[in-house]
């Protein structure tokens, strides 16, 4: 597929971030000693002309064959999954795959492709890659925390020289990419998105509308658990509208969260 074509920005909308997120914290190892919580699974969407890339649907796969601290091998329930999932679902297609990096604690490239993710993201012909990296930093459970960060981008190429967990061959692109840092409960997480060009992995911009939304309940005071059905319906129309290249972005969010407000006593 040639480079001009192929989607520049991944925007997860619906309820695909939390899903990440909690697939992710679900699969974080119990034990400290044995770092080998990794999860995987399957990203559904729509690419659009203008470069954006929707992800409307999170397939959890979780845990896989074989698991070493920072790879994922080959497995029949992905294969199994991928085709399966290909068949039957209608209104998303396959865009991906996603996997987390459970690390002891935050380094700068700890959501970076592994050299092993390049040859997955080939044996799988993924178009797209989503890496979560999180690690357990705090004692307190807080609430969502979250900030959309810049990094320059990389194009990743598989070295047959190094290991499958080293990084691979680096090329900075020439421009800027966005990614997804936060914290919540005692975790530290970090998203950021790839494309597969065939032979390399490409940063991606990445951005989500469902967690600007979670941002804005936050700096509103509201509490998720305890929105009426309602209100439900009511954050329906706030993510929508949040969505990246909608013409009605952003249009009355204020408007609908100050409906949500607690009443003041
Ligand atoms: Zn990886």
């Amino acid at each position: 597929m040639d480079i001009k074509q192929r989607p520049k920005t991944f925007q997860l909308i619906q309820n695909s971030f939390s899903t990440l997120l909690l697939d992710a914290i679900q699969y974080f190892p119990a034990n400290k000693r044995r770092f080998q919580g990794e999860t995987h699974g399957l990203l559904f969407g729509v690419g659009k002309d203008d470069g954006m890339l929707e992800c409307d649907y999170v397939f959890p796969v979780g845990n896989v064959k074989s698991r070493t601290p920072d790879t994922i091998e080959n497995d029949p329930k992905i294969d199994l999954a991928i085709t399966s999932a290909r068949s039957l679902l209608a209104t998303s297609k396959y865009v991906g795959t996603y996997h987390s990096h459970p690390n002891k604690e935050y380094f700068f490239e700890w959501a970076y492709p592994s050299n092993m993710d390049i040859s997955f993201a080939k044996y799988v012909k993924d178009p797209t890659m989503i890496i979560i990296a999180l690690t357990r930093s705090g004692k307190l459970k807080q609430e969502l925390q979250l900030e959309v960060r810049k990094d320059r981008a990389y194009q990743f190429s598989f070295n047959s020289k190094l290991d499958g967990h080293d990084l691979p061959d680096q090329v900075e692109l020439g421009y800027d990419i966005s990614y997804l840092f936060g914290s919540f409960l005692e975790y530290t997480f970090e998203m950021r998105a790839y494309s597969y060009n065939s032979k390399s992995l490409l940063n991606m911009n990445l951005l989500s509308s469902e967690a600007e939304l979670l941002n804005q309940l936050g700096q509103y005071k509201i509490k998720v658990d305890t929105l009426s059905a309602s209100d439900v319906f009511r954050l329906r129309k706030i993510e929508y509208n949040l969505r990246e290249n909608n013409e009605r972005r952003g249009k009355n969010t204020e408007y609908h969260l100050e409906r949500l407000k607690p009443m003041d006593k």
